[in-house]
């Protein structure tokens, strides 16, 4: 057998133990039933439901898809979106493949997410929507969002990829808006290897959605223009796996974050959590003074085989495909933020050793 590494990444996907999924490919075995809104998949989209406590939710094969449903099943097929330009690239490409335009608006330095003071500067006659982003799971202001959307007949949808399990105002933080979307993949907090999925608040949007997301037809009826989103059983049978866990990891994760609170207090800088909110504790992001500061803690982790990611680099509005505005609070924070390692299986003698070298590092005097 291989031996274990002993890298460090900045997740590590969390694996059920084999037995248990083992169990239900020995079903999907004997039923033949592999894919296309097979029993498994309906048993987890009805858990998930019953979980986010949701009443229209398609489990879909990737949370990217999940984006480009969300817009056309809104008839949105041209036109200006404004958007955040601090987010995983999939957002502002979703918009973009959608042959829309991303209009960016840029975000509050306290927790990242779209500065809802900046956002009706920005809508003109050609504006759809608003897609906003509950990054690293902390809440977009979506009272503010709502009003604005309503004042100005525009569609709110949220990329909700990394806010599973978080809750605002005793309602999950994916339920809110016209559409939200979820993103399954291994790297997430809740994954299904690849998946996502899409919430919706209106039931015949949610038919509509339904159709698109297996190629529009019923049988012969070839009803709308569609698309292939479904995901399969095995996918189906990883998320009702992970889903027995859900609860345990996020403590375990809620401890691990707490301890680097305690570790890194005072040298790094951290989000302000809304009082409203249930937080999921999908990542650790830590604000360095500068660039330089990064690039040196990234060095010294790098060393010791532990690796960081730089989420989100670059700000969107720069990459040379999207060319847009300048947004300065993002290029600024983009360039000096980081998520540290974060796993159920990290430990937390591993967030002492990463903290101790950030602790060396940011004391040395350059
Ligand atoms: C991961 C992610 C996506 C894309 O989801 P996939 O399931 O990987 O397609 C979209 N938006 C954000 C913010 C993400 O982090």
């Amino acid at each position: 057998m291989k031996k274990k590494s002993n890298k460090i990444n900045v997740t590590k996907a969390f694996l059920p133990p084999i037995k248990e999924y083992k169990k239900y490919i020995d079903i999907i075995y004997a039923n033949s039933h592999l894919t296309n809104q097979g029993p498994l998949l309906l048993e987890l989209e009805s858990k998930l439901k019953a979980y986010l406590k949701v009443e229209h939710f398609h489990f879909l094969t990737n949370g990217t898809l999940a984006l480009q449903l969300a817009l056309t099943a809104l008839d949105i097929y041209d036109g200006e979106i404004i958007t955040t330009p601090f987010s995983y690239v999939a957002t502002c490409s979703s918009i973009i493949w959608g042959r829309c335009k991303p209009v960016f608006v840029d975000i509050e330095p306290d927790n990242y997410t779209i500065d809802v003071k900046k956002i009706e500067a920005k809508i003109t006659k050609k504006t759809k929507a608003i897609l906003a982003v509950h990054v690293f799971g902390y809440a977009c202001d979506v009272e503010t969002i709502e009003r604005i959307a309503r004042k100005h007949k525009l569609k709110v949808i949220y990329d909700g990829a990394h806010s599973f399990g978080s809750v605002y105002k005793g309602r999950s933080l994916a339920s809110y808006g016209d559409i939200s979307t979820l993103s399954f993949h291994a790297t997430k907090l809740f994954h299904t290897i690849e998946g996502g999925a899409c919430i919706v608040k209106d039931k015949s949007i949610s038919h509509k959605l339904d159709l698109q997301k297996r190629f529009g037809h019923n049988l012969d009826e070839h009803l709308i223009l569609g698309i292939n989103a479904k995901a399969s059983e095995f996918q189906a049978a990883m998320g009702l796996c992970n889903l027995e866990y859900i609860q345990k990891a996020m403590e375990t994760r809620k401890k691990l974050c707490d301890l680097y609170d305690k570790e890194l207090h005072g040298l790094v800088g951290r989000p302000k959590v809304q009082a409203n909110l249930v937080y999921n504790y999908s990542y650790y992001p830590v604000l360095f003074k500068s660039e330089n500061e990064l690039l040196r803690v990234f060095k010294a982790l790098g060393d010791k085989n532990i690796f960081s990611r730089r989420y989100f680099y670059p700000s969107l509005n720069t990459i040379n495909y999207v060319n847009g505005e300048s947004c300065p609070i993002s290029e600024d924070i983009s360039l000096r933020i980081a998520c540290l390692p974060l796993y159920v299986e990290l430990g937390s003698g591993n967030v002492k050793k990463i903290s101790q070298i950030i602790r060396d590092t940011l004391q040395i005097k350059q």
